[in-house]
């Protein structure tokens, strides 16, 4: 049997200088094992993740259910192509459905690729001449070509022009905006939620509704990527639930399956008729071990009362990290929805993230002067208690 030999963080370090290609940031330290909301590195040293797998692992590390689910599929089904009925597949697709907005299902492998099955179905639904999509700036959709030329942040654009084209970029929050930016060749709108890398930006709460009536006036999809907030993390299965209105199309990608590899665009069934057999598919995509894994991280999201569990988080937050907010202080403001927080700095975020380590506190900075925390929603509220003081530590001290 293949086994893989401890190495320390130094030589796993070398392995990566000689045969990886140096395309990601970073930090000097192979992670080896994770437990919740700890993760340990190759030293033994633990940490305290408030950012676990980048938003992926929303139920912590090595979920017991998901694990379970996984080691149980890997021994009797890994992989079949989508020529084929796989069970685990159809009822993920249901789950999905009857906790959203009744729609179907296409399943990939990341958010990038839900992103652009959402690209490809907008265009074909609206018919010729019609492809234009309206994205918001700071918003962030992935960087596969199509999924980059949506994200309307030119320092990632630098080097890969030119880019798809009949992207229209406007302000976020800006409804008035998206309206003047409408015309005969527009299929449709695409946003987040809540602008998650843009420094997780809460729009006003008329945003969504409004975006969803300008869509029906002009007969435009209004299509929410709800990559980063969907399966919970704001406490409502996703985002849009928090208003009243549905879009027509989401993609979602991260925490769908506790971890595991998934993504998936849900549609409207009027929608998703428009992609007939032919015009779309992914190899892996909605493969019997990603499936059953999100099936899994569904039945740990209910019988564990985690929704519920995010309320708690969310106000504990709200509490402990509101105390650090002051106009003329260091903390501008705090921005809590769920498990989805933005602490606003007036200074760069950098030397908090180094701090926090330090201290074996992982949290990330976006934006420059962003702290985000994407914590599990199971964490305890010690957890979180011991968290906002380190938080509060470091901060006070930057
Ligand atoms: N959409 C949103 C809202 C995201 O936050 C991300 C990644 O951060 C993506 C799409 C791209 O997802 P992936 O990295 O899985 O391709």
């Amino acid at each position: 049997m293949a086994t893989i030999e401890t190495m320390t963080s130094q030589e796993t370090m070398h392995l990566f200088d000689r045969y990886v290609i140096p395309n990601y940031k970073r930090y000097p330290i192979s992670l080896v094992r994770g437990e919740g909301a700890y993760v340990w590195d190759a030293e033994g040293n633990r940490y305290l993740d408030l950012f676990p797998g980048w938003g992926c692992n929303l139920l912590g590390h090595c979920p017991p259910r998901v694990v379970e689910a996984v080691r149980e599929q890997v021994g009797q089904l890994i992989h079949v192509p989508n020529t084929w009925y796989m069970e685990p597949q159809g009822r993920f697709a249901q789950q999905l459905s009857e906790r959203s907005f009744g729609g179907q299902c296409f399943f990939c492998n990341s958010g990038a690729e839900a992103v652009e099955a959402a690209i490809k179905l907008a265009r074909v639904h609206a018919g010729k001449g019609r492809y234009k999509i309206i994205t918001c700036e700071n918003g962030f959709h992935g960087r596969t070509l199509g999924a980059l030329s949506a994200t309307a942040q030119p320092k990632y654009h630098e080097g890969f022009e030119p880019l798809l084209a009949g992207f229209t970029y406007v302000p976020y929050n800006d409804l008035a905006a998206v309206a003047r930016a409408i015309d005969e060749e527009t299929c449709a709108v695409l946003v987040e939620p809540i602008q998650g890398e843009g420094g997780v930006n809460v729009p006003d709460p008329e945003y969504l509704p409004g975006l969803r009536r300008l869509c029906d006036e002009h007969r435009l999809l209004l299509v929410l990527d709800e990559v980063q907030t969907c399966m919970g993390r704001t406490g409502k299965w996703f985002a849009y639930q928090h208003y009243d209105m549905t879009p027509d199309i989401m993609t979602l990608a991260k925490a769908l399956s506790g971890g595991i590899a998934c993504g998936a665009l849900v549609a409207e069934p009027n929608v998703a008729a428009s992609l007939r057999p032919g015009m779309h598919a992914s190899t892996f995509g909605g493969n019997p071990v990603a499936t059953r894994a999100g099936i899994a991280t569904i039945e740990t999201i209910e019988e564990e009362g985690l929704l519920e569990n995010v309320e708690r988080l969310a106000a504990r937050f709200r509490e402990r990290l509101g105390r650090l907010q002051s106009p003329s202080g260091v903390v501008h403001q705090v921005r809590v929805r769920g498990v989805m927080i933005g602490i606003e700095l007036a200074v760069d975020g950098t030397p908090v993230v180094a701090a926090c380590m330090e201290r074996r506190l992982l949290v990330n900075c976006t934006h420059s002067t962003v702290i985000r925390l994407l914590p599990p929603m199971n964490l305890t509220l010690d957890q979180c208690d011991e968290a906002c003081d380190t938080l509060a530590e470091v901060i006070q001290k930057v």
